[in-house]
């Protein structure tokens, strides 16, 4: 079965349904596909723009650092220095003063033994098995992040810091004007320096945008944020030089867009291998394609109700005239009165009500026109048919009558035979038949002419309807041959009536013929006979008896 039924509400609903997928879904393919990429290459440049910014800040903030204590190493107070002197120890503390950052200075002599130290901590005490100080030896050292407990605590500044207290240590070996090491001088940088450089270069929108930012060590360990506990579930994904940004699981299951730089290591007997990771999760870095795809699907889906409500709407008002023309075409097929009182808002519907509306009345007047032809044609046929009632009963009398004499002809004569046969079968009383012949006509014709001998025919038909009463039937049977039918009548009286005409037939003269004769047979009908021709046979035995006897004569004869 066809379930879609071709009707224009169908149509409507489809094309509009077709003009909201054609427009939506290059729409949301693009947003999907297009925008969302070039979503991602965006953030990913932003990513690695931030890392980038933050890997040269931490490395020129080591460098500047590394730079100073090299500088101050060689200056000519530490070159000739008392290291036990107070004013060295005031020149260590400026030094602190000048960098916020700087938790602990000391010098230590070429044993490892702290001569000197801000805030005199550490004073006395050997740290000759500091890797800052056996690397110092070697050239100018900064070393990797390291927790210090002693020196912690020995700090009251930052003893009431929550977990442990980190310091990156710069180290140089200080010598004497004759390039002999006199000892080394340390400086410990509080890690807390990392956390501030970081802020001025992460923009302000990143929290909102949970972007986050990691220096990860060379044993590829987090060292900022600078709160290892939390850092234990996280696992740093290795992202190469070559593909510096790329989604990463950073070991749990949100993916996050991730961008590593490599921090340039300043001059150092050991190199760090820190760089720098920036992520953002995918959720956030797709919130504005999703967002996007999440609104163009709504404008879409409340686009498809409206359309299909316009569709609707569209499809009532063309469907509901065109249903009203419909109705009012059946209502003229089945010949019912139609009522074009329609209100059409559309020329082409008014044109077509016009055009409805003159055929309508077209169809009337050509209705109304064969009523009357149907009428006119029906008092026609019964005009003719009189008219031939009429003829065929003309006809039927003149199939009956003898053209010469006037009289009934043979077919008649038969019929009035076989009604009276009938009657006698009804127990009517019998009739007679009597069957007379022209006696020589023959000689009449051939003497006088046709004509002549028509008029004798005339003459003897004349006096032979005279002869009889008004029952009774007077015929030409052919020829020159007469019947003569007498209900009621028997042998006896018929013989009387035969002999009558004979007499008078042969009194009355013509001229030019002169004298006529004629011979008769008489015969009755009764009810043993099987039918009407057996009196008739009879009757022209009679007259054959009658022709052999002589001529002008009745047969039988009379007793
Ligand atoms: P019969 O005495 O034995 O009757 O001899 P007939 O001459 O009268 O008889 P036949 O049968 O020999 O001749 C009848 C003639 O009647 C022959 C025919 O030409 C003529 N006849 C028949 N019908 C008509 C008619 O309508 N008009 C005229 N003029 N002659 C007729
Ligand atoms: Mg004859
Ligand atoms: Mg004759």
């Amino acid at each position: 079965m066809n379930w879609v039924t071709r009707s224009y509400r169908n149509l409507l609903v489809t094309t509009m349904m077709g003009l909201v997928a054609l427009l939506g879904v290059p729409m949301f393919l693009y947003v999907t596909i297009a925008y969302t990429q070039q979503q991602v290459e965006d953030r990913g440049q932003i990513l690695y723009h931030l890392a980038n910014t933050a890997a040269i800040a931490i490395s020129e903030n080591l460098r500047e650092r590394s730079r100073e204590v090299e500088l101050l190493a060689r200056s000519p107070l530490y070159v000739n220095a008392d290291f036990s002197s107070a004013e060295f120890r005031a020149s260590l503390e400026r030094l602190q003063q000048s960098y916020p950052y700087y938790s602990w200075i000391g010098l230590t002599d070429i044993n490892g033994v702290v001569q000197a130290a801000t805030g005199g901590l550490l004073a006395g005490q050997s740290v000759a098995q500091r890797p800052w100080f056996q690397e110092a030896k070697k050239g100018l050292y900064v070393g990797d992040l390291h927790e210090a407990k002693l020196l912690a605590n020995l700090l009251p500044s930052l003893s009431n810091q929550v977990g442990p207290i980190r310091f990156i240590d710069f180290a140089v070996q200080v010598e004497n004007a004759q390039g002999q090491p006199r000892g080394v001088l340390g400086v410990h940088a509080h890690w807390g320096w990392s956390e501030d450089l970081l802020e001025l270069i992460t923009p302000q929108d990143a929290d909102d945008e949970q972007v986050e930012f990691f220096i990860v060590n060379g044993e590829e360990e987090i060292i900022f944020p600078d709160s290892p506990s939390q850092h234990d579930s996280l696992r740093v994904p290795v992202v190469k030089e070559g593909d510096a940004v790329r989604y990463a699981s950073w070991g749990s299951d949100v993916r996050y867009l991730t961008s590593a730089v490599a921090v340039n290591s300043p001059d150092s007997t050991v190199p760090l291998n820190w760089k720098v990771m920036v992520r953002q999760p995918e959720s956030k870095v797709l919130e504005h394609a999703r967002g996007l795809q999440k609104a163009i699907l709504t404008v879409f889906g409340v686009g498809l109700v409206l359309f299909l409500i316009l569709a609707w709407l569209l499809s009532r008002q063309l469907g509901r005239p065109i249903q009203q023309l419909t109705h009012i075409a059946q209502a003229i097929a089945q010949g019912k009165p139609a009522r074009f009182n329609l209100t059409l808002h559309t020329a082409e519907m008014r044109a077509l009500n016009q055009a409805l509306q003159e055929m309508a009345s077209r169809l009337l007047q050509n209705q109304h026109e064969l009523e009357a032809a149907a009428r006119e044609l029906e008092s026609k046929v019964e005009q003719r048919t009189q008219e031939l009632a009429e003829a065929n009963t003309k006809l039927a009398a003149q199939a009956r009558s003898d053209v010469l004499t006037g009289l009934p002809n043979r077919l008649a004569a038969n019929e009035f035979l076989e009604h009276e046969f009938h009657n006698l079968k009804r127990g009517r009383e019998p009739y007679s038949i009597v069957m007379f012949d022209i006696d020589y006509f023959k000689k009449v014709n051939d003497t006088y002419g046709h004509a002549v001998g028509d008029q004798v025919l005339q003459h003897v038909g004349r006096i032979l309807a005279e002869s009889v009463r008004e029952n009774d039937f007077v015929g030409r049977m052919g020829g020159e041959e007469f019947v003569a039918v007498l209900p009621l009548t028997p042998l006896s009286d018929a013989l009387r009536v035969a002999e009558k005409i004979r007499v008078r037939v042969d009194a009355a003269a013509l001229e030019p013929v002169g004298s006529i004769s004629i011979s008769a047979g008489v015969a009755v009908a009764h009810a043993g006979q099987a039918s009407a021709d057996e009196a008739v046979i009879q009757a022209d035995a009679m007259l054959y008896e009658a022709k052999r006897a002589g001529r002008n004569r009745v047969m039988p004869e009379a007793p």
